[in-house]
């Protein structure tokens, strides 16, 4: 199973296939997860979304900045997001990773970029703007813009990766911001993360907790995992833990019917929602948490209309063909 992930994580980081990718559109099966590459099929998705009593958080897609040209349309790309989220007054806000807005090659650029940001979505009724945790590489860089951001705006916040050692730590750094608490996304070494599910799930479970009894500002428990839901839920009940100091999230494509019983309950409810072009990277994080979105793809292959389309693009189809062969083999092992 560790072959399989790393065989997506590596896949995730190739900037060729990524660029590549870009050029075909959502494929093998990554538009039933994005959500579309134009603001008016976003913001109908929202109001969808919205009816069944779903908030929204939306990522507008982009990794690999490598110039200030590219920091700045994404930048600008995130203000006309905001500014539509609030023209059409539907239940949404953001989330920004830093490496989009150029932290990679200048922190002070990111810096500024992200300051933009928050004064527009603080113009636009205060939107919260969560920002995304990365590699752990960028994790100083995460803390030092936030750390100097968290003064000025009272709605920025960011996202603790459990699989991390010093996730406890920032837990205890930040109980006055909103946090995300996620299990975390990326392949990390041993030497600062836990390896297993099983470690990963106690340490997710233990700072949930300490985050649920000791936070000053509101939590997002983000998984698909419905073992560590119902366990939250347990949790809650007996501790006397309000529902309005919290919600669950999950990403747009997976587990809708879990998500709506659990809005159903009157739990809160965002549904993160990828929008753009630049879904590759996206979507081999996906095929790497959870072979079985492998399906996704496949029902794609399997249909001759699809196929056809892809066609077009012979080697784009050649590789990602080759790609799901690789991966079913990884499977079998
Ligand atoms: C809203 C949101 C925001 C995120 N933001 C970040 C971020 O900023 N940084 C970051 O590093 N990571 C982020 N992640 C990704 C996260 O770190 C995990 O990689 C991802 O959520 C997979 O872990 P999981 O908690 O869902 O459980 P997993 O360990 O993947 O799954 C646990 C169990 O849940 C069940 N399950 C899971 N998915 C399904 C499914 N589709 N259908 C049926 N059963 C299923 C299965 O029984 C599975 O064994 C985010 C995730 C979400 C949901």
């Amino acid at each position: 199973m560790s072959l399989f992930r790393d065989f997506f994580i590596a896949l995730s980081n190739n900037t060729y296939l990524n660029e590549t990718a870009k050029k075909v559109g959502p494929r093998m099966g990554a538009n039933k997860v994005v959500a579309g590459n134009t603001i008016p099929q976003l913001i109908e998705k929202i109001q969808y979304l919205n009816e069944y009593r779903i908030a929204v958080t939306v990522d507008c897609l982009g990794e690999f900045v490598e110039t200030k040209e590219e920091s700045l349309h994404a930048k600008q790309q995130i203000l006309e997001i905001i500014e539509a989220i609030q023209y059409f007054n539907v239940e949404a806000h953001m989330s920004v990773k830093i490496s989009q807005l150029g932290s990679e090659f200048d922190l002070d650029l990111a810096y500024e970029n992200m300051r933009e940001i928050l004064l527009k979505a603080d113009e636009c009724g205060k939107m919260h703007i969560n920002i995304d945790t990365e590699k752990y590489h960028s994790l100083q860089q995460i803390q030092h813009v936030l750390d100097k951001l968290k003064g000025e705006f009272k709605n920025v916040g960011t996202v603790v990766q459990a699989y991390l050692y010093e996730a406890e730590d920032l837990i205890d750094k930040y109980p006055d911001l909103r946090l995300r608490l996620v299990k975390g996304a990326y392949k990390e070494d041993e030497t600062i993360a836990y390896q297993t599910k099983e470690d990963i799930d106690s340490n997710y479970i233990k700072i949930i907790e300490k985050r649920l009894l000791n936070a000053r500002n509101y939590t997002s428990i983000a998984t698909h995992d419905d073992q560590i839901i119902s366990h939250v839920k347990q949790f809650m009940k007996k501790n006397h833990i309000e529902k309005d100091q919290m919600e669950f999230q999950m990403l747009y494509g997976f587990r809708s019917d879990l998500a709506q019983s659990i809005a159903n309950e009157g739990y809160h409810f965002t549904v993160y929602v990828p929008f753009g072009d630049d879904w590759f990277a996206y979507f081999m994080r996906r095929l790497a948490e959870r072979p079985q979105n492998l399906s996704l793809a496949f029902k794609e292959f399997s249909n001759p209309k699809a196929l056809k389309r892809i066609a077009l693009y012979g080697s784009v189809a050649t590789g990602l063909a080759s790609t799901l062969a690789i991966a079913t083999k990884l499977l079998k092992r």
